[in-house]
């Protein structure tokens, strides 16, 4: 008989850890608080359109590209439609009034920049270089198979401002290069430079968005999973964990069912899983390392829906800054002069035209501008909540329409989501984007092994390596892999589509 493994959440992790199980020949069990399977994958309907819930533009799925060999291994390669971003300028930046554009491709990139900072050609090229090599040396990345999880030498460790400043001599340059920290939550002098690189390169081979939302990618998976044997439960949320022996003997969902099987798989936050589980053999001072590092930080979301024909589609990423030393420190602003920066992102639709349908405004925020409203839940947060959540929706279209002086009269329809927002629907701690924070000086407790102490249980997701669509999927390649007993035969038979 097939093992079974149970899955705790039917997010992006847990979606390719079923579905490369699935071809071991496992029978995966997936365990989804949702109504609907996705977690960062989810889209939700809203005045007739499907809103992103938490991925709003991918990559790797050019030629050779990670993710393209990972959905053709999975034979799904077909079901997933793309739209390429602009490959003269896939993120436009605007600093003030100075804008500035990122191209697809490493020689595309270099040339750009290389118009708009002459003097600095060189230095951009090396830059660039260094930082392909970096992610180059990190086996994973580029599905190759690895000695130790333990993959990161000391190069890809210095903080990140740190390897900018070296290589750029211009101080404007040196923060434009940082144009994308909040897509990692990024600090100049705590994130460990490897990030930053993987993150730069991933977009820079092939920034692109998903047609329609993202949902169907998640569908495509949960189809073959269901076809291949495996099961979805979906409103099961998980609330108790219980363990005999070093092993779990069952999970149990809030409407009192019980689940047993083989192996147990987490794909939620290591700290709230740790609130599910009561047993002495996971030592105190793992819970309590997993309960106080800290996580990334959150933000809040402008959602709108466009009068037809009034606001046009964009084919990149917007990113806005008040002025230079915002770059890196959106986080860091002063709640009268919110927002210091946004993100526009317009989704593309089928038979996208000139016209957006819709768009997503995202604006770093810190969590405790709503921390006094933690104890509530979604719609029955109360007045206040929604008075300060609808200023700082007014605030974010004022800002974003002094960018763009069309928005705002484009606007058919507009709801916002708050990090608690984040927090409740994605279950993720505090409404954090990207899980853990990583710090170079820490780096090695921030890096969540797989396995446990629990003989049957494993971790997968966000923290356990890199946060998003990339990240994500390779930290399921390690989680199953380590289930069937051997990581690099599992990477070399995706590698080579076997
Ligand atoms: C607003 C936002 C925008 C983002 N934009 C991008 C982007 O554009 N590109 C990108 O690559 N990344 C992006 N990310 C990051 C990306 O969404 C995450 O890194 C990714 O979703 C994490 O995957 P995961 O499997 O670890 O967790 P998730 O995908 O969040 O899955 C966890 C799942 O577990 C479920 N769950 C939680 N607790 C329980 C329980 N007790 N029982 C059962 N189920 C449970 C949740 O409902 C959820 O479905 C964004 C994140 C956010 C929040």
């Amino acid at each position: 008989m097939n093992k079974t493994v149970i899955i705790i959440g039917g997010g992006i992790g847990g979606l390719f850890s079923a579905c490369l199980l699935c071809k071991e020949g496992y029978k995966p069990i997936i365990m989804e608080q949702h109504g609907k399977i996705g977690g960062g994958l989810h889209c939700f309907e809203r005045y007739g359109e499907l809103f992103e819930s938490g991925i709003h533009f991918v990559s790797g799925f050019e030629e050779k590209g990670p993710l393209r060999k990972l959905f053709s291994y999975l034979n799904l390669l077909d079901k997933i439609h793309l739209k390429t971003l602009d490959k003269h300028g896939f993120d436009i930046i605007q600093i003030g009034s100075e804008k500035f554009n990122i191209g697809i491709g490493k020689e595309n990139f270099i040339r750009i920049f290389s118009k708009s900072f002459p003097e600095e050609s060189q230095h951009i090229r090396e830059y660039i270089d260094v930082l392909y090599t970096i992610c180059d040396h990190i086996p994973l990345f580029n599905l190759q198979p690895i000695s130790d999880v333990n993959y990161l030498t000391e190069d890809a460790l210095i903080p990140v401002g740190q390897f900018i400043n070296k290589y750029i001599k211009d101080e404007k340059l040196q923060k434009i290069l940082a144009w994308n920290n909040p897509l990692y939550g990024g600090n100049e002098e705590q994130t460990p430079v490897y990030i930053h690189a993987i993150i730069t390169k991933f977009y820079i081979e092939g920034a692109s968005r998903f047609i329609g939302g993202s949902q169907h990618v998640a569908d495509a998976m949960a189809t073959m999973i269901i076809h291949m044997g495996g099961e979805i439960h979906l409103n099961k949320e998980i609330v108790n964990i219980e363990v005999d022996n070093k092993k779990i003997t069952k999970v149990i969902a809030k409407d009192g069912s019980e689940y047993k099987a083989d192996y147990y798989i987490s794909d939620i936050h290591p700290s709230l899983l740790m609130d599910l589980i009561h047993t002495e053999n996971i030592q105190k001072a793992y819970r309590e390392r997993l309960k106080q590092l800290k996580n990334t930080y959150s933000s809040f979301l402008v959602y709108v829906k466009f009068k037809p024909n009034h606001f046009p589609y964009l084919n990149h990423n917007y990113y806005y800054y008040n002025n230079y030393d915002m770059i890196w420190n959106t986080i860091n602003y002063h709640l009268d002069d919110f927002p210091s920066g946004f993100i526009l992102m317009t989704s593309p639709s089928k038979n996208q035209g000139k016209y957006a349908n819709k768009a997503i405004v995202h604006c770093i925020m810190r969590y405790e501008n709503f921390q006094q409203w933690e104890n509530t839940y979604i719609g029955k947060r109360g007045l206040a909540y929604e008075s300060f959540k609808k200023e700082i929706e007014n605030k974010i279209i004022d800002k974003v329409n002094e960018v763009f002086p069309n928005f705002e009269a484009s606007i058919d329809k507009v709801f916002s989501g708050s990090p608690l927002t984040i927090r409740d629907y994605l279950r993720s701690k505090d409404g954090s984007l990207y899980g853990y924070k990583k710090i170079y000086e820490t780096i090695f407790q921030t890096r969540i092994l797989p396995r446990t102490k629990i003989e049957n249980l494993f971790l997968t997701g966000q923290n356990i390596n890199l946060h998003g669509i990339l990240g994500v999927p390779l930290s399921a390649i390690i989680t199953v892999g380590i289930i069937i007993g051997d990581v690099n035969y599992l990477i070399n038979k995706i590698n080579n589509n076997q």
